[in-house]
């Protein structure tokens, strides 16, 4: 008999494969429902995460980490050669009713076992302070998640990611080839540009309160920063924070 250490507990869902890439990438996910109720969707859908955590900071484990979640579809970063990065990444979904669309959209609470979480993840594989990404972030024409109030700065103040330093700039001048470096898909620009906004000049977002025209159009089309002098200057101190990073 197994004592009830050793015991394993089966997976809440059965959404996934054995994983065969080494884990590289955390993506962060928000959904506007109760973990439970999260759980009967993704099972309606298909689809599954790893972690969930909930507005108290409760941390549930969906999906063992040591196998393919499907978090993420078709997604990509910095020309990753896998059409999606669900292969090679460890998904984590945090309850948050707007989305990430209002200030108090994430608590403390549920933030510090996110950085909790994170840490461990980021320690265990070795994982880049450039590879915790928004699902916004490689998957910009389709996702809007976990939205313009994700408290990046705190990840960062966390040691888990990179910042940038307005006063250290990339040489490079060209819009494209700025978002291009730092990592994001341009085969939509508009979308690039707007989750590039979304997690490094919020200023530029529109705070859209209707969720379902959110989850159907993540941007609007034609986006165009207002401040576009504003605009290069941050896409070229973050291309030169992670052109550092990727040195190390
Ligand atoms: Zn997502």
């Amino acid at each position: 008999m197994p004592t009830q250490k050793n015991k394993q507990t089966p997976p809440l869902l059965e959404h996934f494969r054995i994983r065969k890439e080494p884990i590289q990438y955390i993506i962060i996910h928000c959904s506007r429902s109760h973990p439970q109720r999260m759980i009967e969707i993704m099972k309606e859908n298909g689809v599954s995460a790893h972690y969930i955590i909930d507005r108290q900071g409760n941390v549930t484990e969906v999906i063992k980490e040591q196998d393919v979640a499907y978090h993420s579809g078709i997604s990509n970063w910095h020309n990753s050669p896998v059409q999606s990065l669900n292969e090679t990444s460890i998904g984590i979904e945090l309850q948050c009713p707007s989305m990430g669309q209002s200030k108090r959209s994430y608590n403390t609470k549920m933030i510090e076992a996110l950085c909790v979480l994170l840490k461990r993840l980021q320690q265990k594989y070795n994982i880049s302070k450039e590879h915790i990404l928004a699902h916004s972030d490689v998957a910009p024409e389709r996702k809007p998640d976990p939205g313009a109030w994700f408290p990046w700065k705190k990840l960062y103040q966390k040691g888990l990611i990179y910042w940038y330093d307005e006063r250290s700039l990339a040489k490079e001048k060209d819009e494209e080839k700025l978002l291009k470096d730092i990592g994001y898909d341009i085969t939509d620009l508009s979308a690039a540009r707007y989750a590039f906004c979304r997690r490094w000049l919020h200023e530029e977002v529109l705070f859209d309160k209707e969720m379902q025209h959110l989850l159907d159009n993540p941007y609007p089309k034609n986006f165009q920063p207002k401040d576009k002098k504003r605009y290069i200057k941050r896409l070229r101190a973050v291309a030169k924070a992670v052109e550092k990073i990727r040195q190390e």
